[in-house]
Parts: C-alpha cells; structure tokens; sequence
C-alpha cells in the first residue's frame, strides 16, 4: 500500500509530525476542554450531526439542561428531543437517552472506559466506541470517520472506492498501525482535525500539511483532490409534502410522529406526501383521514419550505384548515394535541415545520386563522 506503513522511522516521522502540530493548533473548543468521558461521549454524537464550528452552542446548551450523565439518564425522552432539536436524526438522541440509563443501571453511572462495553450500548458503533474510549481513556483504538479515510487515502495513494468492505478494512489496519500507543487521544483528534483544516476534500493546503514530506498523493499525483475515490452520485427524489395548520378555534393541532422512524417523536403539523394527481388540499384531507381519522375544510397555502435530508429532498407546504367533525384518533402518529401558538416551543418539531412556525409568527397568527 505504502512504504510508509512499513518504515518504523516513517511512522515514528509521521506520529511526531502530526502531534507537534496538532499540540500547536488545536483549536479551543468547549467540549475538548474538558476530560469528562461523559462530555466526550455527548461531543461525539454531536459531531455526527453538525460541524465543529456549529457545534459549541448545541454541545453548552445540552450540558446545561444535562450537567451530568444520571440527568440525561434520569430525564422525560421529550425534553431530550427538544434539546437536540435542531441537530435533526434523532434516533441519535434517543439512543443516547437510552444508554445513559443503561450506564447508570449497569456500570454505576460511569461511561465505560473500554472499547467492547462501549461498543454494546444503543447508539454507539465503531466509530463511537474509538473515538470514546481514545479520547477520554487514551485506549489504543484508532478512528475512522471522514476526515480520516480521507487524509489517509492521500496520504497512502489507495486508489479503491473507502466504501468497500476490503478498502475500509486496509484503511483501518493503516491507521492502527499509524497511531502513536499511549497518545491515541491526541493522534486521532489530530487526524481528524487535520482532515478537517489541512487535508480538506476541495482545497488541501499541501504546501503548509505538517506530514507532507511523507505524503504520496502530494508526491505523485497532480490533483490530490482525485481522492478519495468518490461514489457515483444518485439524484436524490424530491417529494411535495402538504402539512395542515388546522384550526379549532384558537388551537392549532399537532401530532406526534412514530417513535421508532424518521424523526420519530418529534411533533409536526399533520399531513405527508402528495399522492400523483392530487391536489395539496385533496392529499391534506386524505392524510389527516388516514392518519388520524377525522374531517376537516383546507383553505390556501400560507408558505412552502424546502429541505433536503439525505436520502430525499422535500417541499413542505403549509395549508391553513378548520377542523369539521370527528374526534381525532392517533392511527398513524404516536399522539396528538390542540394547543395554543404561545405552547409551540414546549415541542420539539423537526426543522422544516419550525421554519413554518417561523414563519407564521412574524406575520401574526390571526393570517393562519380558517
Ligand atoms: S500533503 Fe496534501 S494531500 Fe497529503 S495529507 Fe497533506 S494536505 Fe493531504
């Protein structure tokens, strides 16, 4: 794969390199400040979902509302839900609810310190469990996340899609054999931040990269930016949602969405996909018939949200409705309410319906009323 992985003075060139510089520009940054396994743990779910830059004000606000592992375990899912709100794949924070009950039931309220037990609790997988157990007990497991596959790539010329199982196992092999033992903490947060500052996908400063003079891409190739080899890409499908503002007198009904899918148990205006053929206000009261079992009278679109998730994009349209007659039933939702628009931000909603409420509310509800 590359000489450097079977020179020892390479390597040792390579891990003094990377440590010296990472030791001279790490950025400070509320969660690596601190050495609480608990914070790391948080940290890294954290940055599965948003940048490092994005991330101090959600990181300060989680430890505040959760100073300390038992709160998190100790606390209503709900109110985990609306802290993370905004991070978006919340199966991310229900799972971390989850295995901060099991810590407390099983290993006394203490976040494991190794790589196995971590890598049992819901929501932790390989990455997780490196990433722990280096960082906040420097075990000797190396990380793999994008920042890493990428500077490896370069670094070690692999010319395979980092998607195969084969490549990723060879990438994995490379970076154990790379990390420094006893420093795995600051070797991996080293690598990944200079994934993220040095070796970046578009530009990557090879003129200034601490472990160029052993890299193979900077050597050999005229554009290292030709890797890593990148997946073909898919056209992701586009689906127009309608979601219904409906009116019952002065409350607005909201559902909440299935625990165990997508966005499960955040709350929404109800409504989903339009169907082929299918007007916004036809689909609005097919939806809330199916979903809830009730009639209601759609009246006009008061805005349209655009927002991609990974798989798929949507345009969510918000109609205002009045409620008609029946009484609602949660058929396809997990619960549902009539609340009041001052209620709202007791809820966490995903953020494409927190764009709508956004929206409303600077104009005033009484221009939502049907
Ligand atoms: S020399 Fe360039 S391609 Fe190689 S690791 Fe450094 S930044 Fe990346």
């Amino acid at each position: 794969m590359s000489e450097l992985l079977d020179s020892p003075s390479s390597i040792a060139a390579f891990r003094t390199a990377l440590l010296a510089w990472y030791g001279a520009n790490k950025r400070s940054l509320a969660w690596r400040d601190s050495d609480d396994p608990y914070h790391v743990w948080i940290s890294e779910i954290m940055l599965q979902q948003t940048r490092v830059d994005q991330m101090d004000n959600y990181f300060t606000r989680f430890i505040e509302r959760f100073p300390a592992l038992v709160d998190l375990a100790a606390a209503q899912e709900a109110d985990v839900l609306k802290v993370w709100e905004g991070l978006g794949y919340y199966a991310r924070a229900r799972n971390m609810h989850k295995a901060a009950q099991l810590i407390v039931a099983e290993h006394g309220g203490r976040v494991p310190n190794n790589y196995e037990e971590l890598i049992a609790l819901p929501g932790i997988g390989e990455y997780t469990a490196a990433a722990v157990s280096s960082i906040a007990f420097d075990r000797d497991h190396a990380v793999l996340d994008g920042n890493v596959v990428r500077v490896l790539c370069r670094l070690l010329r692999i010319e395979e899609d980092p998607r195969r199982t084969a490549t990723r196992t060879q990438l994995i092999s490379a970076s154990q054999r790379l990390l420094q033992p006893g420093r795995a903490g600051d070797f991996n947060q080293g690598m990944m931040e200079l994934g993220a500052r040095v070796c970046t996908p578009q530009k990557p400063h090879c003129h200034t990269c601490p472990v160029g003079a052993l890299c193979r891409a900077k050597a050999e190739l005229d554009d290292p930016t030709s890797l890593p080899l990148k997946a073909p890409k898919k056209k992701k499908p586009h689906y127009p949602v309608a979601a219904g503002l409906i009116w019952k007198g002065d409350q607005v009904l909201i559902a909440q969405r299935p625990r165990d899918g997508m966005l499960g148990g955040l709350w929404e205006f109800p409504g989903g996909k339009r169907e082929e053929g299918e007007s916004l206000q036809e689909c609005l009261r097919r939806e809330i018939r199916e979903e809830l079992d009730f009639e209601i009278e759609v009246g006009e679109v008061l805005c349209s949200v655009d927002h991609a998730y990974s798989h798929f994009s949507i345009t969510l349209y918000a109609l205002s409705a009045r409620y008609k007659g029946g009484e609602p039933k949660a058929i396809g939702c997990a619960d549902w309410r009539w609340v009041y628009p001052e209620e709202l931000d007791d809820f966490a909603f995903p953020r494409s319906d927190r764009k709508v409420i956004e929206f409303v509310r600077q104009r005033g509800w009484q221009l939502a009323l049907f």
